[in-house]
């Protein structure tokens, strides 16, 4: 199996069964995220304290790319402070925008470089984690990729 082929079912497997899917009662921040162009949706709960993810959920529907990319999100910044989730999520975009590996170490989210030969699904990849950092600086409206 080719590491394209791995980083393929990885996606897939995401998709199929996103982690931490549904409602976080107690959450102390929550935000919803749309993205028009795909028709994406979805909505982030989490537990901050002190500056640190302690517990973050998601619930929604999309394409498998916004759904895998929340569900690894929501894995990879958990017991993250919100420094650290802003340095992941510029990596993470320079990722899915050049194609390359960025400075900053992505672990998992790796899997999405591909998503760079496919312009149209930057949106769908990043609309989880334009949603996390809105909920994070409480911001009122509603995230739109458009
Ligand atoms: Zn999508």
């Amino acid at each position: 199996m080719s590491l394209r082929e791995l980083y393929q079912e990885i996606i897939i497997d995401h998709s199929k069964e996103p982690r931490n899917f549904g409602k976080l009662m107690n959450a102390n921040h929550h935000q919803a995220g749309h993205n028009p162009l795909c028709g994406d949706q979805l909505m982030v709960y989490v537990i901050e304290n002190n500056g640190i993810v302690q517990d973050i959920h998601f619930e929604g529907n999309g394409c498998a790319i916004s759904v895998a990319s929340a569900s690894l999100m929501t894995e990879t910044v958990k017991g993250k402070s919100i420094n650290d989730i802003h340095q992941l999520f510029e990596g993470f975009h320079y990722l899915v925008t050049q194609g390359q590996e960025p400075v900053v170490s992505l672990g998992k989210l790796a899997v999405f470089g591909g998503v760079a030969e496919f312009p149209v699904r930057v949106k769908c990849a990043t609309l989880a984690w334009h949603t996390l950092k809105a909920a994070l600086a409480n911001n009122v409206d509603p995230v739109t990729t458009e």
